[in-house]
């Protein structure tokens, strides 16, 4: 019932609201050296290495899902530049595109990505999503723990490699708002795609509230003291709000007051093997036994395997909205947050 053929005859997941997933994003580790006031608890407990799914496993599971429709994967963390052994994962991802993967991603914070830059580019990636919240070194520092100087030249040797980069820069009230103005305008000078990103309740310790939020329409009302401002046409599965500032483009990602669940096209993987359909759910599918046996599963238990899948990815609700009401009715807790799922 649930895993649909295409006219190509690759089966794809999807969901009771008809959304087809084409996209995985794969969580390669908890860890992080920064400390994102958004994102890492205060005293986060860092999953052991050995709790880790290896490359080797993550590698047959990402061959599993692209013979089931995946086509775009991205590596995320935690982190990601952390573990060591991520460049060469990328490399071997090549070999999938024999069977219909089409694009490899990757979201950084850059704070290594000078040592790596020219390494990525040349095992294949794609293109690469930076964090950067503040031009403001002093506020950086409050933000993540760590210093803007590393990421600013990690940013330069991407660009210097040859990367396709985007900016993502998550706004919180009364902390980093004053930064959309310098954003914008340094964005303009990289010639870089900059997509600001409403504050979402996934920060490590469930700190977060309404009133912290930046919405797009304040986004917006900023970026029209300095620019002229017009609106792009919504493409495809991409949660992003697209507009033009004196012609250059620039994005929004507004997840709170513009919800894209309608058209939600992604699925995780967290490094210990926990399959999430939503963002936001509080239910995941635990598939780290079954990864670890992929390689020598027979053909009724890969049919198993895909099957509880299906099913759990079945039911993912319609969205934001849903969950939320679901949770609190069941008073339900997330059990998880952004540096274990990778955004
Ligand atoms: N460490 C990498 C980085 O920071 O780019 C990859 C992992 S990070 C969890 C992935 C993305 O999630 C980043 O763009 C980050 O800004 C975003 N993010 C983390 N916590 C968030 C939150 N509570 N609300 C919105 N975005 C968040
Ligand atoms: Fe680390 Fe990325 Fe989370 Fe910041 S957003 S703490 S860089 S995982």
């Amino acid at each position: 019932m649930n895993i649909r053929m295409q006219p190509s005859n690759a089966p794809t997941f999807v969901d009771q609201f008809a959304r087809h997933k084409h996209k995985l994003r794969i969580s390669v580790t908890d860890r992080c050296n920064f400390k994102c006031l958004y994102c890492m608890p205060e005293h986060p407990q860092w999953t052991s290495k050995k709790q880790l799914l290896s490359w080797d496993e993550l590698y047959q599971f990402c061959d599993f899902m692209v013979r089931r429709g995946i086509e775009q994967i991205r590596i995320t963390g935690g982190e990601p530049l952390l573990r060591h052994g991520v460049v060469h994962f990328v490399e071997k991802l090549q070999s999938l595109r024999a069977y219909g993967l089409k694009r490899i991603s990757m979201t950084s914070n850059a704070h290594y990505l000078k040592t790596h830059a020219v390494a990525l580019k040349q095992a294949g990636l794609d293109d690469l999503n930076i964090s950067l919240d503040s031009l403001d070194p002093i506020q950086f520092k409050q933000l993540t723990q760590k210093d803007l100087a590393p990421v600013i030249e990690g940013i330069a040797a991407a660009q210097a490699a040859g990367l396709k980069i985007k900016i993502n820069t998550v706004l919180i009230q009364g902390l980093n708002d004053n930064q959309i103005l310098p954003l914008a305008h340094w964005s303009i000078q990289q010639q870089v795609l900059l997509r600001f990103i409403e504050f979402m309740p996934l920060d490590g310790d469930q700190k977060w509230s309404r009133q912290q939020v930046v919405s797009e329409q304040e986004i917006l009302n900023q970026l029209s003291q300095d620019f002229k401002l017009d609106q792009l046409r919504q493409t495809g599965a991409d949660p992003a709000r697209h507009y033009q500032i004196n012609g250059h483009p620039i994005a929004i990602i507004s997840t709170i007051t513009h919800s894209f669940c309608d058209r939600c096209d992604r699925i995780r993987l967290t490094a210990t093997g926990e399959l999430y359909h939503c963002l936001f759910a509080t239910q995941s599918l635990n598939i780290k036994a079954e990864i670890q046996q992929l390689h020598q599963l027979n053909v009724q238990q890969e049919q198993a395997l895909t099957q509880s899948i299906a099913t759990y990815i079945w039911h993912k609700k319609a969205g934001y909205a849903a969950i939320q009401q679901a949770q609190r009715a069941e008073q339900g807790i997330r059990k998880i947050s952004m540096h274990m799922l990778g955004g």
